[in-house]
Formats: structure tokens, sequence, C-alpha cells
């Protein structure tokens, strides 16, 4: 997952591309980086790490212009390295560019190994890089069309910005995967992967990109264009589940709003009578925990405290690590939960490491009685269009029910949302205009279901050739009956 800002006709370009990123850090956090152009020239600084600590002052003031655009990067494809931070930029025939790319191509190996056989040089990992070598190589006239002729080869998830010395260009894949929002600052325009950047810099939310829509801004304005046309809409509604910020509006409706919505359906769906308090896991389950309280009528409380000096669990790459984070991140207030039946709400389960944690950290500081409830369904399928998943092998709910994954993470009771009220909680219920793969195993339609489709096989093949684990598990955890076993 990614977070990409841009923004045309302002003076201040860098700076509030800065901020910009700032609002969007929640969305990676292994590197960030800002190209900017000051009509003439392309300057771009990327780093690993935080956007605070990346930028300041004097890394700004090498990036004068009045266009930039940025990125924050968690890696989906590609290693976490700097050669893989974006934007990436390169001067080739047709002058300079740079590009910012939220998604993940699912057809970038094949066009890579082809522009390769034909003498292609990369020189990082990233799918993004395949685009650049598609535009460098067309040979229509203008830098849009040659956008255009590119992004018809390739198949996948793009939220993408472009920026040469003279144009800002963006452009939303035609299933509309992950978000783009145009805005407005007196009388630059700024695009950004969420609402949240533009109003950090204040900037007036014009509307979202549709899908398959390219928006070109340079000298002569803004104009728009539908090169790609949608067949149907797969909007990520995971974005809405966990990944974006609650103050963003997100392919229409409040993130918010959104998630308070899933918490009351889960309360009607997946009660607790008798609990005593709800509580969340924060930040991302406080929305849903609090509209669960709202439905159930059982008091919402404070149980777990946020620290707010480190990132997010799962953001981290590293398993160990992973672990490890958990403790550091959250801790639990005695005072509120010793001798309570506790009601606790998180948004999602994916290995189940967390959630293991978090119970037994309720247990130990004196909850009486843990009952889970997860706002959205059991995460059982991979995403291959931009959001970090593991492999089936490793998401607990492809491999195990209900009843095994409640003994694993020791909660006496555990309830998910069902996929009919999540669509319904998004104003969706027909579910034909959000993709829910993670959730349903359906990926959308024609080449990008194949190359999911192949993708999930080569994994089986590779986990079947994986030696049995089943030593490795936890000696105070249940044994897991069918699949692969788990480690604590
Ligand atoms: P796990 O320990 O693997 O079950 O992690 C589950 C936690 O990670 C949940 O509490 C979510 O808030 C969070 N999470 C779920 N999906 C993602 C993701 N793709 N990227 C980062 N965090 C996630």
């Amino acid at each position: 997952m990614c977070g990409i800002f841009g923004i045309i006709g302002h003076p201040e370009a860098s700076n509030l591309t800065y901020l910009g990123l700032h609002a969007l850090q929640h969305r990676g956090q292994e590197s960030a980086g800002i190209v900017a152009s000051d009509g003439r020239q392309l300057r771009s600084h990327r780093q690993m790490g935080l956007v605070a600590d990346i930028f300041g002052a004097p890394t700004l003031e090498k990036l004068p212009g009045n266009a930039s655009i940025g990125h924050v990067r968690y890696s989906t494809a590609g290693v976490s390295q700097l050669k893989n931070a974006q934007p990436l930029s390169v001067e080739y025939a047709g002058g300079q560019m740079a590009v910012a790319h939220n998604g993940n191509l699912v057809n970038a190996k094949e066009l890579r190994t082809s522009l390769e056989a034909d003498g292609a040089i990369f020189q990082s990992d990233s799918d993004t890089e395949v685009v650049i070598h598609l535009i460098a190589r067309s040979r229509q006239p203008t830098f849009e069309k040659k956008v255009i002729e590119a992004l018809s080869k390739v198949k996948g998830a793009y939220s993408l910005l472009f920026l040469t010395q003279g144009q800002l260009v963006a452009v939303r894949d035609p299933y509309g995967f992950r978000p783009l929002v145009l805005g407005r600052l007196r009388n630059s325009y700024v695009l950004a992967s969420e609402t949240t950047a533009l109003d950090l810099i204040e900037a007036e939310y014009i509307r979202e990109l549709e899908a398959g829509e390219m928006v070109v801004i340079d000298a002569q304005g803004m104009r728009t264009s539908q090169p790609f046309v949608p067949t149907r809409l797969g909007r990520c509604i995971f974005e809405h589940v966990y990944f974006a910020k609650p103050d963003s509006v997100l392919f229409g409706t409040s993130v918010y709003e959104t998630r308070k919505e899933l918490g009351r359906q889960l309360a009607r769906e997946q009660p607790a009578p008798g609990a005593d308090l709800v509580i969340a896991v924060p930040d991302s389950g406080v929305p849903a925990a609090i509209g669960f309280s709202q439905v159930s009528g059982i008091p919402y409380d404070v149980g777990l405290i946020r620290s707010h000096y480190v990132g997010r669990t799962f953001i981290e790459p590293q398993q160990s690590i992973r672990h490890f984070g958990v403790k550091l991140k959250l801790s639990a207030v005695r005072q509120v939960l010793k001798g309570k039946r506790v009601v606790v709400v998180d948004d999602s389960i994916v290995r189940g490491t967390t959630s293991r944690k978090i119970v037994k950290m309720l247990k130990a500081a004196g909850a009486v009685e843990v009952h889970l409830r997860i706002s959205s369904p059991p995460t059982s399928w991979p995403c291959y269009y931009g959001i970090d998943t593991p492999s089936r092998q490793e998401l607990i709910a492809s491999n195990h029910s209900t009843e095994e994954i409640a003994r694993y993470v020791t909660a006496d009771t555990l309830g998910y949302l069902s996929l009919e009220g999540l669509g319904a909680a998004v104003g969706d219920k027909e579910r034909n205009t959000f993709c829910t793969a993670c959730f349903s195993g359906k990926y959308l339609a024609g080449e990008l279901s194949e190359a999911a489709a192949a993708a999930n096989a080569k994994a089986a093949t590779a986990a079947s050739a994986e030696p049995n684990n089943a030593e490795a598990a936890v000696a105070t955890g249940p044994t897991m009956p069918a699949g692969k076993q788990l480690t604590a």
C-alpha cells in the first residue's frame, strides 16, 4: 500500500507535498519521496523512513518549483529498499518524468520479462518501473498519449501521478481499486490518495477521479478524459474496513461513519449478551466499537491504550518485529477491565497474532470473559491489487473455522461480520461496485482473475512443498486440526 500526493500551480509545491505526505503516512511507513519541477528541471529526494524524519527545511529548499509529487511506501511488490522508493524519476528521449504509484500491477512480471528480452535495463524491483519503460518506448506524439498507450498494456490496480517539467498527470485504473481525489487550493490543483491530505493543507475537495479517468494539468489549465472504460467497478472494500484514515471521505462516503455502521451491523449479527463493556483495539477498531456499543446498549470504555510512538503493528515488514510490536503498541487499563466481561472490537484478523496477544493481555489485566468481535468477514484470500496480505497458508481464516480461531486466540467467543452485512454497511448491497476478493475469494473477472488464480496456484504448490512445522506450535495453545499449524 502507498499514499500519493501532487500539486501544481503553487510556489510552495514541495512544502505542501511534505504536509500532504504527512497526512498520508498511515498508508506507508517504509520510505518517502518528493519530486519537484521548476519548469525546467525535476529535482528529487527519496529516503527510507518516515516523512517527518526525512524532510526538513534544508531538504525542501533543494526542491524548488511550482509543481511537485510525493509518495509514501509500504511494499506490496518489490523489496523494502531505497531503489524501490518512489517517486521514480528518469530522463528519457522525451525529457524528464517522475511517477508515484498506489496499487499493484498483476502482469508486471510478464511485461518486464519481455522488455528485458528487448534490452531494457531495470533500476528497481518495483512493478511501477514497467510503466516508465513503456512510456519511454512509446512513439506517440505527446506525454499524455504515451501514458495512455503504456497503461493500455498494464493490468491491475493503479492510482498514478506523473510529473514532467510542465505537466501533472493523474490516472486511475478502470476498476477504481485505489482512491484518488482532486482538490483546489486557490489557483493550484491538488491530487491525493485521501481527502485527509486536502484538509490538512486547507484545500477544497472537488471530487474523486472516476475509474479509468485521466486528468492533465499544465499552463493551459486542467483537462480530463476517460481513456479507459470501466467494465465494472472494483473499489477496495478493505480501504473502508482498515486502510484509510477515519476522517477521510472515501469513494464518496465518510470512512468514520462507515466504520461505525460496520460496528452497528456487527452488534446486530453477533451480539454479546451479558457483557459489561465494549472496548476497541485502537485506533482502527474505535469507530466500530462505538457503533457496537450504540446498538447493543453495552457501555463503551477505553480498555486499551495505544502508544503514539510506534507505527501500525502489521505494517512492519518482518514477522519478528510484528510480534514484539503488539506489546509495544498496546497496553491494558486494569482499572477498566478488572472483573469485567469484555467485548473487544477489532477491524480484522489476518494471521491471528495480534488478537491472540490482545486477548491474553486483557485477561492478564483482570477481564473475566473476552468476547472478540471483528467488523469484517474472515480474511481468507490474498490481495493482488495493492493491500499487503500474506499467502493463503498464513491467513488463519483460510484454513481454520471460526471456532478453531476462537480457541487459538483464546477468546471466550468470536464473531465476524458477514459479507452481506459488510455490503450493507458500505451502501453496496449487491457488492458489485466493490472488490471483496480478500473476503469472498471472488477476484474480478477476466485477466485479473486469471492472474490471481495463477498466483494462488503457485502459492499452494510452494506451501505443499514446505515441511509441516507442527512441532513449532505453541505448547499452551490448542492444536489446530486443519491446514498449517499455527505458531504464536
Ligand atoms: P494479525 O496479527 O496478522 O492478525 O494482524 C491483524 C491486525 O493487523 C488487525 O488488527 C488489523 O488492524 C491490522 N491489519 C489488517 N490488515 C492489514 C494490512 N493489510 N496492513 C496492515 N495492517 C493490517
